[in-house]
């Protein structure tokens, strides 16, 4: 591609609100063979809400909640959010809490009123030695919900399992439609359970899944689908996101995400949602496909 044809192409892109940090992205997304996109806050809003909760025999569904809500309410991913909300708006007061510690792609744990809680995902509990079959058959149905389950146990003994539901753009469908228009396959690299992450890579669509991956496990999956599949663009806006967007041949983050994946970032899409990502593939053929 010559310079103007970079040039023109920057400030089309940037008319359309597609940034593009380095010149040479426009050149490579062109040959993208697929696009590899983050879950939570990229296809989805990111702003999940707590819509089931089922308390073990034994256990008191409002005490239950106010520990786990109080855990929570230092964390600060967006299930905890939902959580705290979740507690709040049902007039649940929240006791103080202790030694609070999170541990990352599992979950939380902190003393609350003298017990010892600890709120995450299955594999959390498995680690912790607890046996979370009880709620095998919830929460299967929970993640062919498109549902994402979590456990929480207070003192050793699993007291409940939660369910979040974080709603998918509106924009996603359409965009994902217009990836494969393009000729792109669509991947989804995600922590969140692999039963959840697969409802909702059938209700878009979308071609691979890869899930229950620990943050750096998302360079790793990055890695594997460049072996498998050639030029990999990666899209994302997390923190979590940031080494999977370095890794990628061409990483786009979404503009409303953080500051560390933008900064990781070639591309940033100032719409805030995947729509710009079969925007800025279309540019690069547009402008450069054509000029060699
Ligand atoms: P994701 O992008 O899927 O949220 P994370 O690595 O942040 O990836 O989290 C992976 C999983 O760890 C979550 O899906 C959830 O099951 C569990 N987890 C992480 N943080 C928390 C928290 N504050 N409360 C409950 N569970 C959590
Ligand atoms: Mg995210």
């Amino acid at each position: 591609a010559t310079p103007t044809s970079i040039m023109v192409g920057t400030g089309r892109g940037a008319e359309m609100g597609v940034l593009f940090r380095k010149g040479e992205a426009l050149q490579l997304l062109k040959d993208a063979k697929v696009v590899a996109v983050d879950k939570t806050g990229t296809l989805t809003e990111g702003r999940p809400v707590l819509t089931d909760l089922e308390i073990a025999d034994g256990f008191d569904r409002n005490q239950v909640l106010a520990k786990v809500a109080s855990v929570e309410s230092r964390s600060e991913h967006p299930i905890a959010r939902a959580i705290v909300e979740s507690a709040v708006e049902g007039g649940i007061a929240l006791p103080t809490m202790t030694d609070f510690d999170s541990v990352t792609g599992m979950g939380v744990r902190a003393t609350v009123d003298g017990a010892r809680v600890e709120v995450g995902a299955d594999r959390f509990m498995r680690e912790l030695g607890l046996d979370v079959s009880g709620f095998a058959r919830t929460a299967e149905r929970l993640g062919n919900e498109g549902k994402s389950p979590l456990y929480a146990a207070i003192d050793g003994r699993l007291a409940a399992i939660i369910a979040v539901a974080d709603p998918i753009k509106s924009s996603t469908p359409a965009a994902i439609a217009a990836l494969h228009q393009l000729g792109l396959k669509v991947a989804m690299i995600t922590g969140d359970n692999a039963r959840t992450a697969q409802a909702i890579a059938k209700q878009l669509g979308i071609d691979e899944v890869v899930a229950e991956v620990l943050p750096e496990g998302k360079v790793e999956a990055v890695r594997r689908l460049k072996a498998t599949h050639g030029q990999i663009a990666y899209v994302g806006d997390g923190i979590n996101d940031a080494p999977a967007l370095a890794e990628a041949d061409v990483g786009l983050a979404i503009g409303t995400g953080t500051d560390v994946a933008v900064e990781s970032a070639d591309v940033v899409l100032m719409s805030g949602n995947l729509q710009g990502v079969p925007n800025a593939i279309a540019l690069s053929k547009a402008t450069i496909g054509n000029i060699r």
